[in-house]
């Protein structure tokens, strides 16, 4: 066993860390956080403290660590066979079978899944296959991409300028061109005070419309978004946004891609996002809770209006050219598959909606007039509290001051993970499917507490 400051040494001198301020991590001026062993919706570090993961890792374990099937599943199938491609019309047991299960559980238009090792290169294969689609449907100009302000679709080239957060473009040279953003469906930072939700969404249709006829309809690809905003805040959208949204799309011939990495297998009560949501997506992304995470995989599940015009393209152009070695990976693929019949056999979609609504009252009910409590809004197992100055004018703090943070390293202290969104203070929930009621009650006891101790 190595010895603490020996593994932070070598940490700090080797490993290049995701979304980390490498500087400062390399002086050794933030915590090496080293992450040891987790069961149930608990993590436990190498010191032998105990957190209540609200997050969910990067709100991807949704069925809880320490899951013996899957762990099983996944040991099972490295010792039979750990790899073999997909190319050429091979596969698998496992990854036939779970794009069987995966289509099972899926809206009705939908017809094949392309899978993929996490959600940046699913939303690239998504760009690629829906610039072939209009290649193939002779239309060669209609190739740009519309997303949301604080919409989060991956950091990758494409991916990362898709995604709305400066952070992500900053200094990176994105947003590469043919990427266009619009208005965030974001509620509680409307312009306008006095615009009712319905009033925001057809709002918003609108601002979309009038960008799609600046830009011109026959340039414009596909919407891509989330049926809930992530990472740019935990939103929900307003009052009949989808509805409006998708009116406009297929006035103009403009597909839809949903991105349901977060979404996706339960997290909003429903299976899909879509299904909550009314969207009838021409692909979904798929990610994080297709495995709980417990190994890398990825998917793009596409429509039956997409995938008859890829084929066309195959029978004018041979195979198609887009493939990754580990695409179908047999033991993401036998993770997949025991994760999904565990979601089902501990009726965990259910879970997330009744926990998840429970969590949000009781989150509302503790810190809804606290002055400095703004919004607190979630939807299924998403939560997210946010910060404001003044809780009459909606003034923000200023950013430099990271009040969310500050809470969140508060919340940390009494052994509670929530996470600091990247734009705005806002401290966000998205815990584990599995989460019980009393368990809920302690995130949002030691939520309180936090909020006190920063705030007052
Ligand atoms: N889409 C959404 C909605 C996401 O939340 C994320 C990751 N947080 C991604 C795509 C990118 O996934 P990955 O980090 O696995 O590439």
């Amino acid at each position: 066993m190595l010895k603490n400051d020996l593994l932070d040494q070598w940490d700090r001198e080797n490993f290049f860390h995701p979304s980390t301020h490498l500087a400062q991590h390399a002086r050794g001026e933030s915590a090496s956080r080293v992450i040891k062993t987790a069961s149930g919706v608990h993590i436990e570090d190498r010191d032998g403290n105990k957190l209540l993961d609200a997050f969910a890792g990067l709100y991807c374990v949704n069925v809880g660590y320490g899951r013996q099937k899957i762990a099983e599943a996944i040991a099972d199938q490295a010792k039979e066979l750990a790899y073999y491609h997909s190319y050429v019309g091979h596969g698998t047991e496992a990854s036939i079978t779970l794009s069987k299960m995966i289509l099972d559980r899926a809206p009705a238009n939908m017809s094949k899944v392309y899978f993929g090792l996490g959600g940046s290169d699913a939303n690239e294969t998504n760009v690629k296959l829906i610039w072939y689609y209009n290649n193939i449907l002779g239309r060669p100009e209609k190739k740009k991409f519309i997303s949301r302000w604080r919409g989060y679709h991956g950091s990758g080239l494409i991916t990362g300028s898709l995604t709305g957060l400066e952070l992500f473009h900053k200094k990176f040279d994105l947003p590469l061109a043919n990427i266009i953003h619009t208005e965030a469906p974001y509620y509680f930072r409307r312009t306008d005070e006095d615009m009712s939700e319905a009033q925001f969404s057809a709002h918003l249709a609108a601002e979309l419309e009038e960008l799609i006829e600046r830009e011109g309809a026959d340039t414009i690809a596909a919407f891509i978004g989330e049926p809930v905003l992530g990472t740019g805040g935990i939103v929900p959208p307003p009052v009949g946004y989808w509805e409006a949204i998708q009116s406009v799309l297929k006035k103009h011939d403009i597909l839809l891609v949903a991105d349901e990495v977060v979404t996706g297998f339960g997290r909003l009560g429903t299976m899909f996002g879509s299904d909550h949501y009314g969207i009838e997506a021409d692909i979904i992304t798929i990610a994080k809770g297709l495995t709980s995470a417990y190994a890398p995989l990825s998917g793009s599940i596409i429509s039956d209006k997409v995938w008859k015009v890829l084929e066309q393209g195959t029978d004018e152009n041979g195979p198609i050219g887009h493939g990754w070695t580990y695409s179908a990976h047999p033991i993401g693929a036998a993770a997949g598959v025991a994760n999904l019949k565990l979601i089902d056999e501990l009726n965990l979609v259910d879970n997330a909606g009744t926990v998840g609504a429970y969590l949000n009252k009781a989150m509302k009910d503790t810190l809804g007039e606290h002055t400095n409590v703004g919004d607190i809004r979630g939807e299924g197992m998403l939560c997210a509290v946010e910060f404001v100055e003044d809780k009459e004018k909606r003034e923000f703090f200023d950013a430099s001051i990271k009040i969310g943070p500050q809470v969140a390293a508060a919340l940390l202290s009494e052994g509670v993970i929530g996470r600091a969104m990247p734009q705005g203070d806002i401290l966000g929930f998205a815990p584990p499917f599995c989460l019980t009621k009393s368990e809920a009650d302690e995130v949002v006891a030691k939520t309180a507490k936090a909020v006190k101790a920063v705030l007052g």
